[in-house]
């Protein structure tokens, strides 16, 4: 299986590609770099988190979740992907349901991850955007969340209602952290924008483009996303059937990510789904093998990248045949080894900076007399340090 990544046809354009894989968590590494010299570039046999320097003109991308809002496997999480840029830029694309657990193991400076591009409101590609919210809050993040997402067909079904749907939903949350933690680090802001746009820009700064194009999947509102930095692509496909938009949009890119569902005999097999609805869900809402296959012959990227699967051997083998009968150029199912990350299945929280911790906290959580005057009078805190 891995000899179908064909490395040649990448190195002949002078760029270097290495891929690798989280063997605990299920997730897929692939770093993309434009070699500065000719020969490429040589890099360890495995990735250890906080060890390597991003050059500075180099993409590393991350699968931190590649799965299905089913976790039938501990070691494959929901949808997300992390984007490093030699730019000290950090971008998550999906947030899915498990996710942040594969972030945290990669122990990155929480205060740059402060970006989520989410291609539509599914559990399984934003599950995790509270985790994210508080979680990196605790761990460095001083300044607000931004979470970048379409609009649907009615508000009530945009990103900017499922944003303030989470402040309703986790006020007691919000409030009690809110001073003890510093202030702006609590803020998540919403940027919603047209899910119809064709190619529009929706996020622009540091040398950083990123566009939006519509997906076909169940309801109005879902996208897929291209970043452009540097003279290097990366094009994000959200849950889609095989649609016009991406072809055009994905064309020639060098990293083109697009989801690569079941056969329908294969979601019968892995899900008990029965044949209808295999068929529906594998086909209709979602692209199966073939229909991946189709999609990168006609895009050509440097590097497919197929997700949304559950990691068994043998529907591997299946949907591999399926793509190769339409698709002989490069190809990673994400998950599969490339270069081992050895990352501890307990990390230490990465460091916070001088920032984070200078940063201003005007309040501390208050209870009222009646809370109050349930503090055992057996017990005495330590004297609080000054602000
Ligand atoms: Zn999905
Ligand atoms: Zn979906």
């Amino acid at each position: 299986m891995l000899s179908s990544l064909r490395t040649p046809s990448i190195f002949s354009l002078g760029l270097v590609i290495t891929a690798l894989a989280f063997v605990s968590g299920g997730s897929t590494v692939v770093q993309t770099a434009v070699a500065q010299q000719s020969a490429p570039q040589k890099r360890p046999a495995a990735w250890y988190p906080r060890t390597e320097k991003l050059g500075p003109d180099e993409m590393f991308v991350v699968a931190l979740g590649t799965g299905m809002p089913t976790p039938i496997t501990r070691a494959q999480k929901s949808t997300a992907w992390y984007v490093e840029l030699g730019n000290g830029d950090i971008f998550l694309f999906d947030v899915g349901s498990g996710s942040m657990e594969n972030l945290f193991a990669l122990r990155p400076e929480f205060h740059r991850v402060d970006k989520i591009f989410a291609s539509h409101l599914h559990t399984d590609h934003v599950g995790d955007a509270a985790a994210l919210w508080v979680g990196g809050w605790l761990s460095g993040r001083y300044t607000p969340l931004h979470i970048y997402g379409p609009s649907g067909s009615k508000p009530e079904l945009g990103t900017a209602a499922f944003v303030e749907g989470l402040k309703k939903t986790y006020a007691w949350d919000i409030s009690g952290r809110s001073g003890i933690l510093p202030d702006a680090g609590g803020g998540l802001i919403a940027h919603e924008f047209d899910y119809k746009q064709d190619g529009g820009v929706v996020y622009e700064r540091n040398g950083v483009k990123i566009t939006s194009f519509p997906a076909v999947h169940v309801l109005d509102g879902a996208v897929s996303y291209r970043l452009d930095w540097n003279g290097l692509s990366f094009v994000f496909g959200g849950d889609s059937a095989p649609n016009k938009w991406f072809i055009e949009r994905a064309k020639g890119a060098d990293f083109v990510i697009h989801e690569l569902f079941y056969t329908p005999k294969g979601l019968e097999q892995a899900l008990g789904f029965p044949p209808r609805q295999a068929v529906i869900v594998s086909s209709y809402i979602h692209t199966p093998p073939s229909g991946f296959g189709k999609i990168m012959a006609e895009v050509k990227p440097r590097l497919a990248v197929g997700y949304h699967t559950i990691r068994q051997p043998e529907l591997d083998l299946m949907m591999i045949e399926e793509v190769r009968k339409v698709y002989d150029g490069p190809l990673v199912i994400a998950s599969i080894l490339q270069r081992e990350v050895v990352s501890a299945d307990r990390v230490q929280a990465p460091p916070t900076t001088m920032e984070y911790k200078k940063a201003k906290r005007s309040g501390q959580a208050s209870y009222s007399k009646y809370i109050n005057d349930g503090k055992w009078k057996g017990y005495t805190p330590p004297p609080l340090p000054e602000r």
